[in-house]
C-alpha cells in the first residue's frame, strides 16, 4: 500500500466512523455498513449477519446493486451454518476467496445472494466488539480475483468500527426496550404511582394516580406529594431523609381526593435513580377493601360476643339450675337428656371461644391469661371431655404422660381446646374400634404433645394446607366441618411460642404433634 493509498484508506475510515457515529438505530447502522463497504471496495453485493452471544443469527441485511433488503435472517441461515460466513464465525478470522468455485467453504446456492454465476470472488470478515463476535460481513464480486490483500485490511478496519457501532446500537435498543417496559409497567400498574424530586414536587404520575385521586394529570404535576396525602414524617423523615436508597418504607395514610373525600391507602416509598439523578417513587395502594374487611371482622366479633355468647351463657346457667331442681339420679332418661344438652352447649361454647381466639390472634392481640398448668391434669380433662364421642364409636383412648413434666405457662382453656380439637378430629376421621393415644413428653426447651390415631393419615401434599383456614383434605366429605379447627390450633400454639405439625405413622394413621416452650 503506498502513501497515497494509506491516506485514502484513512479518509475512508474517518468518513465511515463519522457516518456510523450519527445513528444508534440498528437497521440504519446495518444499512450504512453495507452501503459504505460495497461502495468503497467497488463490490456489487454484500451481506451482514448480526449474532447473539451464542453466535446465533438474530438480524441480517443484504445489499444488491445499491438496493437494501433488511430482515434476511432466514435467507442467510444456511450460509451462517455451513457457508463461508459459518467458517469465519467458527474461526473468528477473516477469509479472502479469490475464486469461489475452488473454495470448499463457499456454499454454492443458485439463488439470491450467493448466485454462483455472479459471485466469483468473496471477502468475509468477523465484526468484533470488545473481543466478542457481534456479526459477520461478506462482500462478493462477479469477477475472479477481484479482492486484494489491501481490500482485506481496509475491510478489517471497517469491521472493527462496524462491530462497535452494532454493539452500541444493540445496547441502545436494549435500554430503549427496558425504558419502554418500565413505562408500560408504570402506566399499567393497578396502583397509583408518582415520581417526585427530593423536595416532594410531583414530576411524573401514572394513569391510575389520576383516576384514584380524581385530579387530572396536569393538576397533579403542579402539586407536592405532601398535599396529596398525610405524610408520616416518622417513617420518611420531614425532609424525606429517612427514605432508604435500598429497599422502601411503608405506612398507612389517607389520600386527599379531589372531591374532598379521604381514601385509606398504604404508602410504599423508595428512592430511585434515573440517569444519575435521585428521585422518590411513591406507590399509593388503595386499602379501602382491607379496611372494610377489618370493620367486618370487628362486627362479626361483636355479633358472636353479644348475639351468640350471652344467650348461650344463659342456656348453660339455666341448665345448671334445672339440674338442681330436677332429681336426675333416679331418672336415667332425664339424666341422659340433660347430659346431651350440657355436652352440646359445652361444644358450642368451645367453638365460639375458638372463633373469637382466631379473630383476636389474627388481629395481633397478645395472650394475657397465662397461668402455670399441670400437663397431666389438662390432658385428663381434655380426654374426659371427648370421651362420650370416642366411646360412641367404640374407640379406645389412652393417656401416656411422662412422669415429672414441668408445668407449662399457658392460657389453659385455649390449649385444652387445642387438645380437644385434635382428639375430636382423630375420633371423627378414624373408623370405629381403633385406638387414640394422647401423650406428653419432655424435649429440649419444651413439652411435646402428640395425638396418635389409626385413621387414614394425611396425604403428603395436604400436610401444610390443613392448618389453613377452611382447608379440608376432602372438601366434599360427608363428615361435617368448616376446616377451622386446625387453623385455630396453629394460631393458638404459635401464639404461645410453640409449633404444630402432622406426621404420618409408618403403619396407618396420623400423629399430630405440638410443642409448648418451657423455660
Ligand atoms: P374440619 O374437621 O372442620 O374439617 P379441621 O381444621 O379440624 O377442620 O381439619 C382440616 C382437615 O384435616 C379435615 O377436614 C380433614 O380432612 C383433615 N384431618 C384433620 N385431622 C385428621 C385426622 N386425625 N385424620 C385424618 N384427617 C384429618
Amino acid at each position: 500500500m503506498d502513501k497515497q493509498d494509506t491516506r485514502t484508506s484513512l479518509e475512508i475510515l474517518l468518513s465511515i466512523s463519522r457516518e456510523l457515529a450519527t445513528t444508534l438505530d440498528l437497521h440504519t447502522v446495518l444499512s450504512r455498513i453495507l452501503t459504505l463497504s460495497t461502495a468503497n471496495i467497488g463490490a456489487e453485493r454484500a451481506s451482514l449477519v448480526v449474532l447473539d452471544e451464542n453466535a446465533k443469527p438474530v438480524d441480517a441485511a443484504i445489499i444488491y446493486d445499491g438496493k437494501l433488503t433488511p430482515n434476511t435472517v432466514n435467507q442467510l441461515q444456511d450460509v451462517v451454518a455451513n457457508g463461508l460466513a459459518g467458517w469465519v464465525i467458527r474461526n473468528k478470522k477473516e477469509a479472502l476467496v479469490p475464486d469461489t468455485s475452488k473454495d470448499i467453504r463457499w456454499l454454492a446456492r443458485s439463488r439470491e445472494f450467493n448466485d454462483p454465476s455472479q459471485a466469483k470472488s468473496a471477502l468475509c470478515v468477523p465484526l468484533m466488539a470488545q473481543e466478542q463476535l457481534v456479526g459477520v460481513l461478506t462482500i462478493v464480486h462477479a469477477g475472479v480475483n477481484f479482492f486484494t490483500e489491501d481490500d482485506l485490511s481496509l475491510q478489517h478496519a471497517i469491521a472493527d468500527l462496524s462491530g462497535i457501532a452494532i454493539r452500541n446500537a444493540q445496547l441502545y435498543e436494549y435500554s430503549e426496550a427496558v425504558q419502554k417496559r418500565y413505562q408500560e409497567l408504570f402506566e399499567d400498574s393497578i396502583d397509583p404511582i408518582l415520581i417526585t424530586d427530593l423536595d416532594g414536587k410531583i414530576l411524573e404520575v401514572n394513569h391510575k394516580a389520576a383516576q384514584v385521586s380524581g385530579y387530572t394529570e396536569e393538576a397533579l404535576l403542579k402539586m407536592n406529594i405532601t398535599a396529596l396525602h398525610d405524610l408520616k414524617a416518622q417513617s420518611t423523615g420531614s425532609h424525606f431523609d429517612r427514605i432508604p436508597l435500598v429497599g422502601m418504607v411503608s405506612y398507612e395514610s389517607s389520600l386527599h381526593c379531589q372531591q374532598g373525600s379521604l381514601l385509606p391507602i398504604e404508602v410504599y416509598v423508595s428512592k430511585i435513580t434515573s440517569l444519575g439523578n435521585p428521585f422518590i417513587q411513591w406507590i399509593l395502594r388503595d386499602i379501602e377493601v382491607r379496611k372494610d374487611l377489618d370493620t367486618l371482622r370487628g362486627d362479626l366479633t361483636a355479633m358472636i360476643y353479644h348475639d351468640l355468647r350471652s344467650p348461650l351463657a344463659n342456656i348453660v346457667s339455666s341448665l345448671e339450675i334445672l339440674s338442681t331442681l330436677i332429681p336426675m339420679e333416679d331418672d336415667s332418661a332425664i339424666k341422659s337428656v340433660y347430659q346431651i344438652a350440657s355436652r352440646s352447649t359445652d361444644r358450642m361454647q368451645r367453638l365460639i371461644n375458638s372463633l373469637l381466639d382466631i379473630n383476636h390472634i389474627e388481629a395481633g392481640m397478645q395472650i394475657t391469661e397465662k397461668n402455670p398448668v399441670q400437663v397431666g391434669s389438662m390432658i385428663a380433662d381434655a380426654v374426659e371431655t371427648t370421651l362420650p364421642n370416642v366411646l360412641s364409636k367404640n374407640q379406645n383412648i389412652e393417656k401416656q404422660v411422662t412422669a415429672g413434666l414441668p408445668e407449662i405457662i399457658v392460657d389453659e382453656d385455649m390449649i385444652k381446646r387445642v387438645l380437644i380439637n385434635l382428639i375430636e378430629n382423630s375420633s371423627k376421621y378414624s373408623p370405629g374400634r381403633t385406638d387414640i393415644v394422647v401423650s406428653a413428653s419432655r424435649i429440649p426447651g419444651a413439652v411435646q404433645f402428640c395425638v396418635d390415631d389409626n385413621g387414614p393419615g394425611i396425604p403428603e401434599g395436604f400436610k401444610e394446607h390443613i392448618f389453613e383456614k377452611f382447608n379440608r383434605v376432602n372438601a366434599y366429605s360427608t363428615r361435617k366441618g368448616l376446616g377451622l379447627g386446625l387453623a385455630f390450633c396453629r394460631l393458638a400454639v404459635t401464639a404461645h411460642g410453640g409449633k404444630i405439625w402432622v406426621e404420618n405413622k409408618p403403619e396407618t394413621g396420623s400423629r399430630f404433634i405440638f410443642t409448648i416452650p418451657v423455660g
